[in-house]
This record gives structure tokens, C-alpha cells and sequence, in this order.
């Protein structure tokens, strides 16, 4: 997750959008609640939608060391295809121009999609669940009599 950064979280609490650092993106990953960095109060990311483009975000991370290298192998095989006489020199270059053209045009996009805030909702105080049960067994003790 080191490499995706530029991801920011909005707090419903203060309203305030910040940076995420990396083990809040973790634990955001791993869907662990974490104190707001400006109000302290605990977020969480609820929402199932911004989940799964979360989620998602681990594909764009390979999306740049594979573009290295199939950017490489192409300007590599134009190289060759001129040397063999294959390709002309102009089309050897064209070729190149094009190939980087696409790995720029690739990683801009993959770095566009990697840029998003996050809604971090308030989570329930943690002393609701017990109420919660103590009201449940109160019912069952209604119940037994
Ligand atoms: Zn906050």
C-alpha cells in the first residue's frame, strides 16, 4: 500500500479532509475504525462503494512497474525491426515517440485513479453494543417470568 499515496479522508466529524498516512490506509484495509488525526473522535470507511475502489487500488500499484517494462521491450523490438531492415529509420522513431506517448498517457491515468477521499463516517460509541445486550437480557428476563 506504500505506493498508493495521494489518497485523502474526509472527517463527518470536523469536516476536515487530510493526507492518509500509511497505517491508517491500513487500517482502513483491513476495516479497522482509527482516531481522526484533527478531532479525535473515531471514523471509519462505511461506505461499500468507496471500499471496493479502495480495494481496487492494489491493481493500479503493478500498473507502473509493468508499464516500465512493456514500454521497454517495445522501444527494444523497434530498435531491432530498424536494424533488421524491417522499419525505416522515420518508423523506428515514430514507433518510440508513440510507445512513450502511451506509457506517459497510462501512468496519468493510473495516477488519476489512485487520487480520491475517502468519507470517513462516524462509528458508534463502543458502549452501544453492551446496552444493546443488557436490553436484550432484560427481554429474555421478562420473558422467563
Ligand atoms: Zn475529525
Amino acid at each position: 500500500m506504500t505506493a498508493a499515496i495521494g489518497i485523502k479522508g474526509h472527517c463527518a466529524h470536523c469536516d476536515i479532509t487530510f493526507e492518509l498516512k500509511p497505517w491508517q490506509l491500513n487500517a482502513i484495509a483491513i476495516h479497522e475504525p482509527f482516531d481522526c488525526p484533527y478531532c479525535q473522535r473515531i471514523v471509519q470507511l462505511d461506505c461499500p462503494r468507496q471500499l471496493r475502489q479502495f480495494k481496487s487500488l492494489n491493481r493500479w500499484v503493478l500498473v507502473r512497474p509493468s508499464m516500465v517494462v512493456l514500454t521497454c521491450v517495445a522501444l527494444i523490438v523497434a530498435l531491432v525491426a530498424e536494424w533488421t531492415g524491417l522499419i525505416s529509420v522515420v518508423g523506428q522513431l515514430n514507433v518510440s515517440l508513440v510507445t512513450v506517448l502511451i506509457h506517459f498517457l497510462v501512468l496519468r491515468y493510473a495516477r488519476q485513479r489512485q487520487r480520491m477521499t475517502l468519507d470517513l463516517q462516524g462509528v458508534h460509541p463502543t458502549n452501544a453494543l453492551p446496552i444493546e445486550q443488557l436490553a436484550r437480557i432484560a427481554c429474555a428476563r421478562l420473558g422467563q417470568q
